[in-house]
């Protein structure tokens, strides 16, 4: 029989064969992107592989993600939708909204989307937050997964705009995506200092930590507004 280990609200760790990442299936009998099913006395397991996904790294990394069952989350940069789905199923009363601007990704995207009542998929520009503004109500989470040049300023337009004045910022910063020459250590360091200064109130870093072994040049932020 499997063993469970909750992690945190909605997330676990199964240990069948060996420990997997995983989120209860809020679609029973349906996988998303390959991942495992794992059933335990009726009640059905997905296995959440932190290779393909910031968030999942940025957990088993030990961050404390502030996801709730009843969570409000804007999500930006959904591809086709391997996070947003784990998301989904953790936030089963609440709501992402999940904003990508490559049509082909939101193709894919869209049928995960109609199968579930959680996700809203937005094709739109992360850049733009006005031009969805009248979608997105106040959020408790913004993720962020673009891998763009103005990762901090996108996070921050976002969160002027939708984030709750308790709410969390959780960022992931591909060091590649700003400058190929510079060592990836000094980019991070002004990425955290613009979230720290761009906007008042400004964010408040509680967790910065790089996502290695799985994945490169990536630093995984956990952020909330200043008081
Ligand atoms: N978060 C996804 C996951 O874990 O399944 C992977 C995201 S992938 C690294 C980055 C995505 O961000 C791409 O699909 C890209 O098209 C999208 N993206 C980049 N810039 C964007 C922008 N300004 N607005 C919306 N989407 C954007």
């Amino acid at each position: 029989m499997p063993e469970i280990r909750p992690l945190s609200e909605g997330i676990f760790e199964v240990t069948k064969d060996k420990k997997q990442l995983s989120t209860l299936n809020l679609d029973p009998g349906k996988v998303v992107y390959g991942e495992k099913l794992i059933s335990v006395e009726g009640t059905e397991y997905r296995t959440w592989d932190p290779r393909r996904s910031k968030l999942g790294a940025m957990i088993l990394k030990k961050f404390d993600t502030p996801l709730k069952r009843d969570s409000k989350v804007l999500y930006l940069g959904a591809a086709s939708g391997t996070t947003v789905s784990h998301v989904s199923d953790i936030v089963s009363e609440g709501a992402v909204y999940a904003v990508e601007f490559a049509p082909r990704s939101m193709r894919d995207f869209i049928g995960l989307a109609s199968r579930r009542k959680n996700i809203f998929p937005i094709l739109a520009d992360a850049g733009k937050p006005d031009s969805y503004a009248h979608i997105v109500e106040p959020v408790d989470l913004i993720f962020q997964d673009v891998a763009q040049p103005n990762q901090a300023e996108i996070a921050t337009r976002n969160a002027a705009r939708f984030l709750k004045k308790d709410g969390y910022l959780l960022l992931s910063i591909k060091a590649r995506s700003i400058d190929t020459a510079a060592s990836p250590k000094e980019i991070f360091k002004e990425e955290v200092k613009k979230l720290e200064q761009a906007f008042e109130p400004g964010f408040e870093i509680l967790t910065a930590r790089d996502l290695m072994p799985y994945h490169e040049d990536h630093l995984g932020v956990l952020a909330k507004l200043k008081a």
